[in-house]
């Protein structure tokens, strides 16, 4: 019987010992396994996973390793299950825990830092100094799970209650997996950049962070919000959420576009989500002087930058990790007063059995997938295209 010291439960949400959990093989090998259903402790819940999305950097993780780290090392044949976009049930409450109950939906945020070095204590718990020490005698408590420890492509997981989120009954399981991408871009913007109304911003890559920045922008009162990328079908939905303009850069020379759109100016942020080779010098170029670039992207290879045009204009560049200082619990406020629709970005739902397929939906954008999530319960075993 499922149990542990100080674990409550609840005959409402019967548990069973053993649950179906993906596991990672050699690189781009997940297999369908059995693993016992983890048990929470102190200022832990059990969460049990009703749907997952996946994103770009499951795929990354999935084939070549980084940036998932386990036990100090790449993360391929050591039983580990990958996946960090899910949200779920409470199942069962770890010892002392009163801040949820059982029965209560919750969307997860990745990041639970160790809580005591510099920046955890500073709310910056994505950049936690002890990232990844979390097995064996150097267990220093952080977890991020699906990078340092297990993560949500299986039935149950463990969650600490700093990195959940309520969400309310109106808000559907494929919209709640999306609340963490929007929280990344509400950090990005707001904690990190420091946006204010009225100011302008770029975004450039509609990747789902892309999209649902130029949501989260124009929502905190952004003007003008510009998308720029090279797939009109996204930049549709750019501009569906809340984009102002939007610009083709197979068709116009991006950072041209950007200031003939503002006034011939260029604007206070540029949210980089391209990962485009020369993305850096054109953001720095679509910033006025003293603006302010988030890097969001992952690019594959080292580029040159122009150094002396950031330092002659006093340009801030900075990188994002995560989704730091709790930003998702105020992109979750955004979602639920249905400021922005961000299931205008999901495309397809499969059930967890079939995550080899999911996988290849978003990885080769079959039939224009965006997000895709996967769930355990309610869904046949074959594909389900999103409304
Ligand atoms: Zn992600
Ligand atoms: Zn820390």
């Amino acid at each position: 019987m499922y149990a542990g010291p100080g674990v409550k439960t609840s005959p409402d949400f019967p548990i069973p010992d053993k649950m179906k959990a993906w596991v990672l093989g050699n690189p781009g090998e997940l297999k369908l396994t059995e693993k016992p259903v983890p048990v929470p402790k102190r200022a832990e819940v059990l969460v049990r996973i009703d749907a997952v999305a996946i994103c770009a950097t499951d795929l990354e993780i999935i084939d070549h390793g980084p940036p998932a780290s386990i036990q100090g090392g790449m993360p391929f044949n050591k039983n580990f299950t990958p996946g960090h976009e899910y949200m779920g049930t409470v199942a069962a409450l770890g010892p002392g825990v009163d801040e949820y109950r059982i029965g209560q939906r919750i969307t997860v945020e990745i990041h639970a830092g160790c809580g005591q070095c510099k920046r955890c204590r500073e709310g910056m718990y994505t950049s936690c100094h002890n990232y990844g020490l979390n097995y064996g005698d150097v267990d220093k408590g952080h977890r991020a799970n699906g990078f340092t420890t297990d993560g949500g492509f299986c039935e149950y997981q463990v969650n600490n209650i700093n990195t959940l989120v309520a969400i309310p009954d109106a808000m559907s399981d494929e919209e709640a997996t999306l609340v963490v991408t929007a929280g990344t871009a509400m950090y990005g913007l707001t904690e990190l950049g420091g946006l204010v109304a009225g100011e302008s911003v770029v975004v450039t890559g509609p990747g789902p962070i892309g999209l649902l920045g130029v949501a989260v922008a124009k929502a905190l009162g952004a003007q003008p919000v510009i998308l720029t990328g090279t797939r009109d079908n996204r930049l549709k939905i750019g501009k569906e959420l809340g984009a102002d303009h939007v610009v083709n850069v197979r068709s116009e020379d991006a950072v041209a576009a950007v200031k003939r759109l503002n006034g011939g100016k260029g604007v206070d942020y540029v949210v980089e989500c391209s990962g485009a080779p020369n993305a850096v010098n054109e953001a720095i170029r679509m910033v006025n002087r003293g603006g302010k670039v988030c890097l969001a992207a992952f690019p594959h290879a080292e580029t040159p930058v122009d150094v002396a045009h950031i330092v002659r204009n006093n340009i801030y560049l900075y990188g994002i990790r995560g989704e730091g200082k709790s930003a998702t619990h105020r992109a979750e406020a955004f979602m639920s007063q249905k400021r922005f629709d961000a299931t205008k970005i999901h495309t397809h739902t499969f059930a967890l059995d079939d995550l080899p397929t999911a996988i290849r939906y978003a990885k080769d954008r079959v039939d224009d997938a965006i997000k895709v999530v996967v769930k355990a319960k309610g869904v046949a075993a074959h594909r389900v295209a999103a409304e």
